[in-house]
């Protein structure tokens, strides 16, 4: 029996204030399951409970990489580059989705020679991916935006856990070399006229987000803050296996969901479900991922 192919939108563009921001699916999985990547074992029933309250299947874990563009009519900045051909050039990773970024960038009317600036958030190999093809630099004439302190863990590996070591040897082959043509950003700093890098650290050790405002409207790029729409936000406190430093990463997902229901930012995740974009609302004993309708449209 043939399949009807899946039809589901890659590119999502919306205005904020005088920018134009455009996300785009470069890739997607599908894990086993919710639990134990949520919370580990001693919370398996917990998280199984949580995504049925949310219409969600608890064995079936599906997980989008969503890079985003920002044109603010002077630059043209790329958030993460997405898988790119990590599966192809390192086949020991297993199987890996492969990264339509580079030709969903053309369709939006962007190529990759075009982008000015890319930001890193962090060095996880599904952000950094799609920086080289072939040996090729995508980007082409691009300058390069890497957190310092996180770009410094990685280049000198000390401290890097075991499930992360092929992760610091892609690290060392896509990322290291691009040190000569990058800037090192501290939270705080504005890396272009209005985008300032905030501390996100504790899934990777100096994970960046970046508040991006114009003209009073503003977008939270929180990056891996939260790694699912529901478990993460309903349960912060939840660790995630892909935490590097499980607490530090905890506290940090409280700090900056209660900023971010506090001053009601605009929200872009990279791992929420496309096109990623929403808010956080604050509950009775939580938070939840209201999805962005039609606020931002022109
Ligand atoms: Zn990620």
């Amino acid at each position: 029996m043939t399949q009807t192919p899946q039809v589901k939108p890659t590119i999502d563009r919306f205005r904020l204030g005088v920018f134009d921001i455009t996300c785009i699916l470069d890739s997607k999985t599908v894990r086993g399951g919710l639990t134990p990547s949520h919370g580990g074992e001693a919370h398996a029933e917990a998280v199984r409970a949580l995504a049925r309250a949310n219409r969600v299947d608890p064995e079936r874990y599906e997980h989008p990489f969503t890079p985003i563009l920002l044109d603010t009519g002077r630059e043209r900045v790329l958030f993460d580059t997405g898988n790119g051909a990590l599966g192809k050039d390192f086949p020991q990773l297993g199987p890996r989705p492969e990264g339509r970024l580079p030709e969903l960038l053309r369709q939006a009317g962007c190529p990759p020679e075009k982008i000015d600036v890319v930001v890193i958030t962090h060095g996880h190999m599904d952000h950094i991916g799609g920086l080289f093809r072939g040996g090729e630099r995508v980007f082409s004439n691009a300058r390069y935006v890497f957190g310092a302190a996180e770009f410094d863990f990685w280049r000198r590996g000390e401290n890097v856990r075991e499930a992360r070591r092929v992760n610091r040897e892609i690290f060392m082959q896509v990322a290291a070399p691009l040190a000569e043509r990058a800037t090192f950003a501290n939270p705080g700093d504005e890396i272009v006229p209005g985008v300032r890098a905030i501390d996100a650290s504790g899934h990777s050790p100096g994970m960046l987000a970046f508040l991006i405002e114009s003209e009073g409207k503003r977008l939270l790029n929180w990056s891996d803050t939260c790694g699912h729409f529901a478990i993460s936000i309903q349960r912060p406190d939840l660790s995630l296996d892909v935490d590097d430093d499980k607490e530090k990463a905890a506290a940090t997902r409280a700090r900056i969901l209660e900023m971010a229901a506090r001053e009601e930012f605009f929200v872009a995740g990279y791992h929420m479900p496309f096109p990623g974009v929403g808010y956080i609302d604050r509950t009775a004993n939580g938070y939840r991922w209201v999805p962005h309708s039609y606020q931002l449209n022109p």
